[in-house]
């Protein structure tokens, strides 16, 4: 069986997979993760926004989700308080949301802890007058590491078993009846070489590319991708700052978050409807005003260029019926995920979902590829090789090397590692160059540890990033 695309659907997918013992290959066309997983908020949450849209259903499975997670994963989640800060003025009424947290506290059968009110806080400090209206603390989880490495975690256990990953290799190919049988060429992005591979099913989780690739394969389905693009300012983080603060926008429904995340904090997402998928995954100078606005209506600090260490910006892919005319908030539209599998094909495709619902994704999904497929042998899972820590320069963490990530983790150029592999990019200013680029010869070094060796390829390669970081702050900063 061959999963396309190796974001947390497609990992988590790939995982319950192989441990069911199916022979299972995961072909991702850049590096795992590199899609909308790299770009959440990393909460693993069971969706309080949503109950706006009457969905309770969908909240409930959240919920459960979110909360089998914490009592099954506790090095990867952990259970968090988040404060929820109502409007002084404007946005939803104070009474109304201490009453929807706790019906979001029954619906999740009382299993967090109770909503509760608390005047005094240490983040008030940070906030302008008379702009919240108390705060309410409720709890819900959090990923411990980052979104990229969540990812990686369901694809490392198989390393060394007759199941396949491949980052960087990408799928053609037709579907042969007489065989009944996929005839897949897998290419290689790095050597440009072709490879050859028949398959009796393939599960389609390419996120946001899923229509493309559903149409690139002859595919039809009644599901389809509404598109809503969410960006967030990466900002140092005041000592003050410890609980995660949830903002009342005042516009929509909706909420914005400052999320704490090591040495930084994350300020966003927005929400906005997009046409196209090359419209969502760069910051726009549209995107920071909007951020920058809501910020300092809120906080007494103005933001400067320097205090913006980086960017995080992703689409988030909603399934709607394949008539579904964009034009409602994409917080109007469920988060719900839908498991579609072809009537004619072996083929499956994936629809929607959060971080949060990865496993039952995954449940749904060997439910019904085991209909199609012969029963699994059970396969034996090899002890993984001991992390190999490294010290990044600035950094306080300990973080995995890079020869390790070279070998044991799929890493294969210098973004792999400083954005998806360690948290690098995210956390040292101007996306680990540092401020005035000092960080420069490290960079060269780790780009040469990853590739082999070859000094002259790695200063090319930190000279690309380097120009491709400036172009980025360049256009997303230009109006401060
Ligand atoms: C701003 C924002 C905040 C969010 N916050 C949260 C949150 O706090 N909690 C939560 O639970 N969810 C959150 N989400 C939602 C969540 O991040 C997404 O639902 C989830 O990451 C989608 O994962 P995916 O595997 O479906 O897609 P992706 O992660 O996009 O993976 C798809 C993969 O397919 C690959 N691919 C594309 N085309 C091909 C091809 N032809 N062949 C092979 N591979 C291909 C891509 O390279 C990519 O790696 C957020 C989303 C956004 C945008």
């Amino acid at each position: 069986m061959a999963i396309f695309g190796g974001g947390i659907n497609g990992a988590c997918v790939y995982h319950q997979l192989c441990r069911q013992g199916h022979r299972v290959l995961l072909l991702d066309r850049g590096d795992f993760a590199c899609g909308t997983s790299q770009t959440s908020a990393m909460m693993i949450w069971g969706g309080l926004l949503y109950l706006r849209n009457m969905d309770f259903l969908t909240v409930h499975h959240l919920c459960r989700d979110r909360d089998r997670m914490i009592e099954e994963m506790p090095d990867w989640v952990v259970a968090r308080a988040l404060r929820y800060l109502p409007l002084h003025n404007g946005g939803r009424n104070r009474f109304v949301t201490y009453g929807a947290l706790w019906f979001y506290w029954l619906i999740s059968l009382l299993r967090r802890e109770r909503p509760r009110h608390e005047a005094l806080f240490p983040e008030r400090a940070l906030l302008k007058d008379n702009v919240v209206d108390g705060s309410f603390t409720f709890e819900e989880a959090v990923l411990v590491d980052s979104d990229a490495r969540f990812v990686l975690k369901w694809i490392t256990p198989f390393l060394k078993t007759d199941c396949i990953a491949l980052n960087y290799c990408e799928p053609h190919g037709e579907y042969h009846p007489r065989d009944r049988c996929w005839h897949l060429d897998i290419e290689d992005k790095f050597s440009g070489k072709t490879y050859p591979v028949q398959t009796r099913m393939i599960v389609n989780c390419t996120g946001v590319w899923t229509d493309e690739v559903n149409h690139r394969f002859g595919i039809q389905s009644p599901v389809r991708h509404a598109l809503s693009k969410g960006a967030f300012l990466i900002i140092n983080r005041s000592p003050l700052h410890e609980t995660l603060l949830v903002f009342d926008l005042g516009e929509h429904g909706d909420v914005i978050n400052l999320i704490p995340w090591g040495p930084v904090a994350l300020w966003g997402p927005t929400e906005t409807a997009v046409d196209s998928i090359e419209e969502g995954f760069d910051v726009t100078a549209a995107d920071v005003n909007f951020l920058l606005e809501h910020y300092h209506k809120r906080f007494s600090h103005t933001l400067k260029k320097e205090d913006v260490v980086s960017f995080r910006c992703g689409i988030r892919p909603l399934a709607v019926p394949r008539g579904y005319r964009n034009d409602r908030y994409p917080l109007d539209l469920s988060r719900k995920q839908q498991v579609v599998p072809d009537a004619v094909r072996p083929w499956i495709s994936c629809y929607g979902g959060k971080i949060t619902g990865c496993l039952t994704m995954a449940q749904k999904v060997a439910n019904a590829a085991s209909r199609r497929l012969p029963a699994p042998e059970r396969i034996r899972i090899a002890q993984q090789t001991e992390l190999e820590w490294f010290q990044f320069e600035g950094m306080e963490e300990w973080i995995p090397s890079p020869a390790y990530c070279r070998d044991y983790e799929f890493c294969c150029t210098l973004d792999d590692y400083l954005r998806r592999r360690t948290n690098i990019s995210q956390w040292i200013p101007q996306d680990g160059l540092g401020l005035h680029q000092e960080n420069r010869p490290l960079l060269e070094r780790i780009a040469a540890e990853i590739n082999g060796g070859n000094l002259s390829a790695a200063e090319e390669e930190v000279a690309r990033y380097a120009a491709n970081v400036g172009r980025r702050r360049e256009r997303a900063l230009s109006t401060i």
